[in-house]
């Protein structure tokens, strides 16, 4: 039995649970869990804010922990060795997608989310990191170096790689000015890595209280985008918007802070469609963009980016048993700036 905590059902507080991992296969991992980040998205989905949620349900995607057992097959990793899991542990693996190593993007059975999905061929629901233990195939695990603090490392495996990804795609770099909108999890993690591939970067956040610790994070201005004035001075200003606002918001007024051919990549997810009216794109030929995490091989070069570095989140530890009053607090946007479960505490 593995102790873990879940969400019963939409809305009901996270409670402790019981739940069997399968016996290690050939080809996976099995390690015990130290840490676990806690995404907004683990919020949207305990709370069904997307839809089709599976209940019980044990979040978590952000995962470090130490190497337990390993299969027969296993090559990449070895027993007492640090090991990550993201947000995906299955995809189909052949359609053009997975052969591009952007299996987030799966075209056949989609990715299968580590937690709040279905395993392929067994159907069984896949359980998270709020627990001691889990087991993936080792073409869904990722190696983490141990010169960096693992508490740390965890907010890497999903907060990292989705900005990460992008800024990657992008091609984003020095002589690009780079807004962030959301001051959280995401957007701290976009800061430290836009700041570290040589780009201009400014924070645009609702939290005036924020602006000492963004520029602590690398960020080089801070806009406080509830100012109309300090609004209006970065119009049409930035090359790139990584946009990872959890809540419903006017688009529109953000997209004018683009300049031409300026791109907006939408990495929050907020249960509500926005609006754009075409002015807000076809003035200067701006963009509106998407990205879903990262694929496995660019998340392990995110993390080797990140030892390289010396790239962590800046967390704040917490037990298990606090799960809800974080989840009150990020709502709140009151997050310094991502909390992680200390997974010792399920006990
Ligand atoms: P988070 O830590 O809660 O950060 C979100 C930030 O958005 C807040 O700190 C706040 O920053 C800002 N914000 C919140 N409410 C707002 C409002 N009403 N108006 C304007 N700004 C507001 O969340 P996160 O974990 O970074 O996740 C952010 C979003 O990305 C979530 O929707 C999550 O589901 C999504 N996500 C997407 C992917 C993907 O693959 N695309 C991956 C992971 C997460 P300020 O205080 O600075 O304004
Ligand atoms: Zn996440
Ligand atoms: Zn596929």
């Amino acid at each position: 039995m593995t102790k873990a905590y879940a969400a019963p059902a939409a809305h009901a507080p996270l409670a402790p649970f019981e739940l069997t991992r399968r016996a290690p296969g050939p080809h996976d991992v099995r390690i015990e869990i130290m840490y676990c980040g806690v995404c907004h998205s683990d919020l949207h989905q305990v709370r069904d804010e997307w839809g089709g949620s599976i209940f019980p349900m044990v979040p978590g995607h952000e995962i470090v922990g130490r190497v337990s057992a390993v299969g027969a097959e296993v090559s990449q990793f070895r027993v007492g060795e640090l090991a990550g899991v993201g947000c995906m542990v299955d995809s189909c693996r052949t359609c053009p997608s997975c052969q591009d190593g952007l299996e987030q993007y799966c075209e056949t059975t989609g990715f299968v989310g580590t937690y709040n999905a279905r395993e392929i061929g067994t159907g069984q629901p896949t359980y998270g990191g709020y627990s001691q233990q889990i087991v993936v195939d080792e073409k869904y695990t990722l190696r983490v170096s141990d010169k960096l603090d693992p508490a740390r490392v965890a907010p890497l495996l999903c907060a990292g790689i989705t900005t990460w990804s992008p800024l990657r795609e992008w091609k984003v770099g020095a002589g690009h000015r780079v807004g962030v909108m959301g001051l959280g999890g995401l957007g701290h993690m976009g800061v430290k890595l836009a700041v570290a591939l040589g780009a201009e970067v400014t924070v645009l956040s609702t939290s005036p209280g924020k602006e000492a610790d963004a520029k602590a994070l690398g960020a080089h201005k801070f806009v406080v985008t509830k100012d109309a004035e300090q609004l209006k001075a970065v119009n049409g200003y930035f090359d790139f918007i990584l946009n990872t606002v959890s809540a419903p918001l006017d688009l529109a007024s953000y997209l004018n802070l683009l300049r031409r051919d300026g791109t907006m990549i939408l990495l929050g997810v907020p249960p509500e469609a926005p609006q754009v009216h075409a002015f807000n794109l076809i003035g200067r030929r701006r963009r509106i963009a998407g990205s879903l995490i990262g694929g496995i091989a660019e998340t392990q070069e995110m993390l080797d980016f990140c030892a390289e570095h010396n790239i962590m989140s800046d967390i704040e530890l917490i037990n298990v048993q606090d799960i809800d009053a974080a989840y009150e607090r990020m709502l709140k946007g009151d997050v310094k700036y991502r909390f992680v479960i200390d997974v010792a505490s399920l006990g």
